[in-house]
């Protein structure tokens, strides 16, 4: 088990329509902060990125925000939080949120949510990087994505092995040592037709 001490949180620009997603960003917010967890997000004031970042710098924790200069206007760029880090692209945001990661969660959000958690799995898959992966989910939020996956599994599109990469927790306090016992295996070199 190797502990995490930075987390990237990858989860809507907006709150959802249901105020449970908000008191579960803001419970992980205080998990990490008084964990001495580090969170590395993309930089955002508003929504459930709001409430992950203004969550840990409330439990005294330490926040990276990382975000792509001109992309989004200053004003939902989170002044409040200990470093944010402005950066010349989305492809540089991401690559740089992975890099200063050690695990990587995806909470409910959106296409930007979805699409980061496809590319760092895909990442993974590609053994770019072996780091934990999970999303959390409190109320079947991801259930339909899940069940893609298994069905491209069944369509013989994707490996078992790479559908085990990304983690279901169903519970907050979950978090650290579910992604802290994953040892994501080392993926042999792309994409092997052969292999199962
Ligand atoms: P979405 O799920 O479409 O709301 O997009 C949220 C994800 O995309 C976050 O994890 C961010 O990394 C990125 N993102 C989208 N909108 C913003 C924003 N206004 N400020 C910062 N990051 C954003």
């Amino acid at each position: 088990m190797s502990a995490i001490r930075s987390l990237c949180v990858y989860c809507g620009s907006k709150m959802g329509s249901d105020p449970a997603h908000a008191e579960t960003a803001a419970k992980l917010g205080h998990l990490l902060g008084s964990n001495g967890v580090r969170l590395v997000y993309g930089g955002g004031a508003v929504g459930l990125m709001g409430v992950v970042a203004d969550s840990v710098m409330a439990a005294g924790g330490e926040v990276l925000g990382v975000i792509p200069k001109g992309l989004f206007s200053t004003e939902v760029g989170h002044t409040g939080i200990t470093e944010l880090v402005e950066v010349r692209s989305m492809h540089e945001r991401k690559q740089r949120m992975a890099d200063e990661a050690d695990a990587f969660l995806a909470l409910p959000g959106g296409l930007g949510t979805l699409e980061e958690l496809a590319e760092i799995t895909t990442w993974a898959q590609l053994g770019i990087h072996a780091k934990p992966i999970g999303v959390l989910d409190l109320d079947g939020f991801w259930e339909p994505l899940l069940t893609f996956l298994d069905g491209a599994v069944e369509a013989g599109f994707l490996k078992p092995s790479n559908r085990e990469l990304v983690v279901r927790i169903t519970d907050v306090d979950d978090v650290l040592r579910a992604l802290g016992e994953r040892t994501t295996p080392t993926v042999p070199p792309l994409l092997g037709a052969d292999e199962t």
